[in-house]
């Protein structure tokens, strides 16, 4: 169906009087003191919302030891392929396993917490770290000390989000 296009009248068309409110809106926001929306960043950090995704991050239990048993569901589930793990088995135990290597590629990862859903030991969560930064391609690829590092102690979601 033609959708009718609506006729524009002469003030339209001539655009000036719109150029005028524009300016009129720029000026108002210019000379009023509660509008000066300028944050000193990095030094001044911007608020972030309460569950606010940043980098994902694997974490420790109460006794310091990795929660990831590397059974790689995180690692099947992302979308982009962003996860790589080897897994390790632990010298004492046949059974339980541990990764070797854990790296996250942050080139990739599009932060859409599936890994987080899909982690049935609550050892990898969205953590609140909204900013990195890295020099080459290769850097962008966090192994699992850094990620560990990040990550901290953590027993569930709610203690990460509520500070
Ligand atoms: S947040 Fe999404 S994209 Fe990033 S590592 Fe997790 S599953 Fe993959
Ligand atoms: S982080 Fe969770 S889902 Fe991923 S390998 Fe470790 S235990 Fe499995």
């Amino acid at each position: 169906m033609k959708v009718p296009r609506k006729k524009m009248n002469l003030a339209e068309r001539l655009y000036l009087p719109e150029i005028a409110r524009g300016l009129a809106t720029t000026f108002r926001h210019a000379v009023n003191p509660k509008d000066n929306v300028t944050r000193q960043y990095p030094e001044e950090p911007t608020p972030l919302p309460e569950y606010y995704r940043g980098i994902p991050a694997l974490v420790r239990d109460e006794d310091g030891r990795i929660k990831c048993v590397a059974c790689q569901l995180c690692e099947f589930v992302c979308p982009p392929e962003a996860i790589k793990i080897v897994p390790g088995e632990y010298p004492e135990s046949n059974v339980e396993k541990y990764p070797d290597r854990f790296d996250l590629n942050m080139l990739r990862c599009i932060y859409c917490g599936l890994c987080e859903e899909a982690c049935p030991e609550e050892a990898i969560f969205m953590s609140d770290v909204a900013t990195f930064v890295v020099a080459s391609r290769e850097e962008a690829v966090l192994p699992k000390e850094r990620l560990l590092e990040i990550g901290g102690t953590r027993t569930g979601i709610k203690k990460w989000a509520v500070k």
